[in-house]
């Protein structure tokens, strides 16, 4: 079970948003008395999980006090259901440790790879379909980097990176520089792309370090950023984006569909209205991975292909995320909708 505590620089160094990394929310009972939320209002809650409760307290400020079922709280409150088994539930629900062509690195589609260059985040996702990962044995940043970078070397055909975790943003800007750099030295690798949920959950991560190296690495910049809920984006996460944005990166976001959280027509509406209102395009509403403790978040496929055809009718396509499930052994992901309605 991953639990990492993030590395932070040294301490004459420390930029601000690591100071508020380390002091993240790390318990139930400290969450709850910052809401003022009774637990009795509550399902049972999991105080001793081994993914245990992490959550920035410029999160907490967007959740609203006294609301027990507010989206953002339930997306991050560990409750006792997750330790009851629940059938086709898996610790790796997409067998990517089978995937891994090496340490950290994982090459499941032709033309990309993907380095977990960490375990480390600055929120733990309930859902998280890498909760269980090993990240203490497959994380290339260390002694293990030359063997991933000699691979990505190896394989031509790779020509987009992708780093990965865990959360890359957590990793202090000196060695994710140093290893971009080391990315941009291979002629085919054109493309960095980032999968991060940190400009949402601590946007003040989006710093003048951050958007200096971001701006001269040569070649194409891509963020993926991972917010479900309207209500996550607020002006400081507006301001992130913009930021990205002039520093030359293409912004991209990905979801989870997630029940009780944002599973309304209604939410994902907004939700996507107000990704554009950040400049961030919506890219793709990920059907649950199927990890072991997230099953009381699952949306049937009928409900989510229902709330897309929703979406279409009110929406313009460019703020229409595809609605995706990724299929162990699959070359790409499934798409189950427009898949199942060319038509539109
Ligand atoms: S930020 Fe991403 S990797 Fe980290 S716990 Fe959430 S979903 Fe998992």
């Amino acid at each position: 079970m991953a639990v990492i505590i993030p590395r932070m620089d040294q301490p004459e160094h420390v930029p601000a948003w690591q100071t508020s990394l380390a002091r993240a929310v790390g318990s139930v009972d400290a969450l709850l008395g910052l809401l003022r939320i009774d637990p009795a209002q509550l399902p049972e809650c999991d105080r001793h999980s081994a993914f245990p409760l992490r959550v920035p307290h410029s999160f907490v400020a967007r959740m609203e006090p006294g609301n027990a079922g507010d989206p953002l709280l339930r997306q991050v409150l560990p409750l006792a259901v997750e330790a009851a088994g629940a059938p086709g539930y898996l610790p790796d629900p997409l067998g990517e440790q089978q995937t891994m062509a090496g340490p950290g690195l994982l090459h499941k589609y032709h033309g990309r790879a993907l380095l977990t260059v960490t375990g480390a985040c600055a929120v733990h996702c309930r859902y998280c379909f890498r909760r269980h990962f090993p990240y203490g044995a497959g994380n290339p940043m260390a002694d293990r980097q030359q063997q991933a970078l000699q691979y990505l070397i190896e394989h031509r055909e790779i020509s987009e990176v992708i780093l990965s975790g865990g959360d890359p943003l957590t990793l202090p800007d000196s060695r994710l520089s140093k290893l971009a750099a080391r990315l941009a030295a291979i002629p085919h690798v054109t493309t960095l792309r980032l999968h991060t949920r940190l400009p949402v959950v601590l946007p003040e991560r989006i710093d003048r370090p951050l958007l200096d190296w971001l701006a001269n690495h040569p070649g194409r910049k891509v963020m993926i950023i991972h917010c479900n809920h309207p209500n996550e984006i607020n002006g400081d996460v507006i301001s992130a984006m913009q930021k990205l944005s002039a520093a030359g990166v293409a912004l991209l976001n990905q979801s989870v569909l997630l029940h009780g959280i944002n599973d309304t027509v209604e939410t994902l509406i907004q939700l996507s209205e107000s990704l554009l209102d950040a400049g961030v395009l919506p890219y793709y509403l990920h059907q649950l991975d199927r990890v072991q403790g997230a099953a009381h978040f699952e949306v049937s496929d009928a409900v989510a292909s229902s709330l897309i055809t929703r979406l279409h009718a009110a929406l313009p396509g460019y703020l229409v995320p595809r609605l995706v499930r990724e299929v162990p052994g699959h070359p790409g992901k499934t798409h189950l909708w427009p898949a199942r309605n060319p038509a539109r």
